[in-house]
């Protein structure tokens, strides 16, 4: 028989410094809650023949849990990856001002939805709509939730019921459940697809147009993947006289969409956004947190007439982004007008990061260890960006008996460090790994591999 007796009553225990410790840190209620959650459980343990733990490891057991509690799931990590915008660990590090744009107006109120001028009701739409046409010379732009909303809204608003033109070889899918077909599905549209998988020729369009009525022309970035040998496509303005001359609009998602030539960086030419506009597009869409380093964001700009009535319609509404979102982007559009993108901009600045000094600071830990060798590699863009293409790095190869457990050991480090394996060593490329993360870097490196450290 167990003496359930002496299982200390939620009132004694209230009485212990621990548990009012615990009171006044993390308030009442939680605690009695986790407290009688802990007695539970010491009651069951004891019915199956467990002895009764003292006081003090209830208390710990009930601090264990609470902190569980408390602790955010959210937190941040050390990519040491080398991929740059990595979907899984949240794409685009925010720049210092775009943070404090988003501090300032999150901290109180702002004229979110007010003209300052007249005194009135204003648009949240205003912020980062000049900047973004100032940019891109578009005549209108939106800003919406994310780029998978700016293509169902641009859709729905402008092609509910009727057909859209897509070439085969963009049928899609970018991952996380965003395919092509679908959202055409889900927004009402009906898909026309035209060609082939690698060919696709104007004669494509041209015949497509010709046989049935067409509302839009529709462009979808192949983000994620390549097509190699025997293909080829029809350029943008090519495809734009064909349909301008139908008066059919053209859509085109960037997906990542650059504002910036990526050519300079080795990483070959990307079509950018002022290029799909001076090209032809009618409306072209891209994320805010991809290649343009900037908060979760769908943007959409182009022709006024288009943008007018994608703003009119009530998916709008729903997919409309947040004041934080806004002014972070305003923050970061506004690195691009000043010109110092890739001085200010975390993702550019890390796309581009001399060779030299990702060297150097792979030398440097590598010396602070006493070991790893220092080998030549790539970083990649990532993010559904320039597939195919990668930036020669400089990594830390580490030769360690069990890569995968190493793997664990960095993952449950404070903060968790995120790396990969390649030939049975843990690769770190210093790359993606923010200045203010390489001591907390080395540190935990020194840790794990018992480097005696001051
Ligand atoms: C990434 C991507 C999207 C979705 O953008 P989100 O901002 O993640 O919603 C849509 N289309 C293409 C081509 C993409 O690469």
């Amino acid at each position: 028989m167990t003496d359930y007796h002496k299982i200390p009553s939620v009132d004694k225990l209230l009485q212990t410094d621990g548990i009012k410790e615990l009171i006044a840190e993390f308030g009442r209620p939680l605690t009695i809650d986790i407290l009688r959650s802990t007695l539970d459980q010491i009651r069951s343990a004891a019915r199956e023949g467990k002895s009764l733990p003292p006081t003090n490891s209830i208390i710990t057991q009930t601090t264990r849990k609470i902190e569980r509690w408390v602790s955010s799931t959210l937190q941040p990590v050390i990519n040491a990856t080398g991929v740059i915008i990595h979907t899984n660990l949240g794409r685009a590090p925010l720049s210092k001002s775009a943070l404090q744009a988003a501090q300032d107006v999150a901290l109180g109120y702002s004229n979110l939805e007010y003209d300052l001028e007249k005194g009135k009701r204003g648009s949240r739409l205003l912020h980062a709509e000049g900047l973004l046409k100032k940019l891109t010379q578009a005549e209108a732009a939106l800003v919406v939730n994310n780029n998978a909303a700016a293509v169902l809204l641009a859709l729905t608003a402008l092609a509910r019921r009727r057909r859209v033109v897509i070439a085969r070889s963009q049928l899609i899918e970018i991952g996380g459940g965003f395919r092509i077909p679908d959202v055409m599905a889900q927004s009402g549209a009906k898909l026309v697809e035209i060609g082939t998988t690698n060919r696709i020729h104007i004669e494509d369009y041209e015949r497509a147009i010709s046989e049935q009525p067409i509302k839009l022309v529709m462009r979808a970035h192949r983000s994620n993947f390549e097509i190699i040998g025997f293909t080829t496509e029809p350029n943008l303005e090519d495809i734009a006289l064909v349909a301008h001359a139908a008066d059919i609009p053209i859509l085109d998602d960037l997906g990542s969409g650059s504002l910036l030539d990526t050519a300079p960086y080795g990483l070959g030419h990307e079509f950018t956004v002022q290029e799909s506009l001076a090209a032809g597009a009618d409306l072209v869409c891209f994320s805010g947190d991809k290649l343009l380093g900037g908060p979760q964001a769908g943007i959409l700009v182009g022709k006024a007439k288009l943008i007018a009535k994608l703003k009119k319609h009530p998916l709008a509404r729903a997919v409309r982004a947040d004041k934080l979102a806004l002014a972070a982007l305003s923050a970061t559009l506004l690195h691009y007008l000043k010109d110092e993108a890739t001085q200010k901009i975390p993702v550019w600045r890390m796309i581009a990061a001399p060779l030299e000094d990702i060297y150097d600071q792979a030398e440097k830990w590598s010396r602070a260890l006493g070991q790893g060798n220092v080998i030549l590699g790539e970083s990649t863009v990532g993010g559904g960006s320039l597939p195919g293409k990668s930036i020669a790095t400089y990594i830390l190869a580490i030769d360690v008996p069990k890569p995968d457990r190493f793997l664990a050991r960095l993952r449950a480090c404070k903060p968790p460090i995120i790396a990969r394996t390649q030939d049975d060593h843990v690769m770190i490329d210093p790359r993606t790994v923010l200045t203010e993360q390489r001591e907390p870097l080395l540190v935990n490196l020194q840790k794990i591999l018992k480097v005696p450290h001051e």
